[in-house]
């Protein structure tokens, strides 16, 4: 069965749902697009948790009626407990400083201190294309991670957030935003430009009373680490692919899920977009697009192997792609395919 994307949002009452905060893949800026930047929320109760943070997502956690929405100033950050960011590439991070910065001023921290989590460092600088020679922005510090990033967010902020912190007399944030690095093994994380990415099971990272949270790595080269997210709640579990090739890792950490979001790219579009033959930057752009992203027809015997339900498309690229085009993801999926539009609700569980 497909549930295509003409139609109004999914909407969902239950207790722990998945919400499409945004689905539109990649940094362009899409002519007549109607999608928002990558971000997705689970929301177990009264809590929620962000996965990535693309353009509009602070607007759109507000338009899903996720935390505090009746009150103009204290929602809708109070229900947010933690972040979680797939990889560092902008579409899925440049937000992020939307969230903390304007955050306070929308109820961030009135729920308890926010963490960030994320990659780590990738440690060293991928390669340059043969016959280039780039020069590195911040050599000192080329490939911050999560924790890094978000700490140098606050300090480029710091006018702002004082000036509000201090204006209002709040106490109590020291360390109310926090930026963590998951903590991959360092043995897979040894060559950073490992190609594919090296074999590795789920690792668990993070536990609270509504949810557990695991990581593996995927195949999005030359960014690394990119990460794949599993959330195991009492009512069921959703994973999120991040941005990857096919990758064995993926299905081993969805295998059993409920629910399995997973990114997309149109090949033909590329193809028409990259006609051969190409030079070489456009023949590096192509190969990143169909090397390291999902194909449609990809997608849905990968869902199988996992043996998932229901399989959510987002990071649809390209954005304005026609919906005749993602329904071809059911082939090879004997489960229900939902291609996602923003501000879909899916329950998991009762
Ligand atoms: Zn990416």
């Amino acid at each position: 069965m497909t549930i295509s994307a003409s139609r109004a949002p999914l909407v969902s009452d239950a207790r722990t749902r998945l919400v499409l905060l945004g689905t539109a893949g990649g940094p362009n800026w899409w002519l007549d697009d109607t999608r928002c930047g990558i971000s997705s929320a689970v929301v177990v109760g009264d809590r929620y948790y962000v996965v990535d943070a693309g353009a509009g997502v602070g607007p759109q956690l507000r338009r899903a009626r996720l935390g505090n929405w009746k009150s103009r100033l204290w929602g809708p950050l109070d229900g947010l407990r933690a972040i979680f960011v797939t990889h560092l590439h902008s579409d899925h991070v440049c937000d992020l400083n939307n969230l903390l910065g304007n955050g306070l001023a929308n109820g961030l921290g009135l729920g308890g201190p926010v963490t960030v989590w994320g990659p780590g460092d990738r440690g060293q600088l991928p390669p340059a294309r043969p016959g280039s020679s780039p020069s590195a922005v911040a050599p000192d510090s080329p490939t911050p991670g999560t924790s890094e990033m978000v700490e140098s967010l606050l300090r480029t902020f710091a006018t702002d957030y004082n000036d509000r912190l201090f204006e209002q007399g709040i106490e109590g944030t020291d360390g109310f935003i926090t930026g963590r690095d998951v903590p991959i093994p360092q043995r897979y994380l040894a060559d950073p430009n490992g190609d594919p990415h090296p074999r590795m099971s789920p690792v668990p990272f993070y536990e609270d009373d509504r949810v557990r949270v695991s990581a593996t790595l995927v195949q999005h080269a030359p960014i690394f680490p990119a990460l794949a997210f599993r959330f195991d709640t009492d009512d069921g579990s959703i994973v999120f692919s991040g941005d990857t090739g096919p990758s064995d890792n993926l299905v081993e950490l969805a295998c059993g899920a409920d629910i399995l979001v997973h990114e997309v790219i149109d090949g033909d579009w590329v193809a028409a977009d990259f006609p051969s033959p190409r030079g070489p930057v456009d023949e590096a752009i192509y190969r990143h697009l169909v090397g390291k992203h999902t194909l449609i027809e990809d997608v849905g015997p990968i869902a199988e192997r996992a043996g998932v339900p229901t399989l959510v498309l987002n990071h649809l690229v390209p954005a304005t792609g026609p919906v005749q085009r993602w329904e071809q993801a059911q082939r090879g999926y004997s489960g229900r395919l939902v291609v996602g539009m923003d501000l879909d609700q899916l329950g998991v569980g009762a």
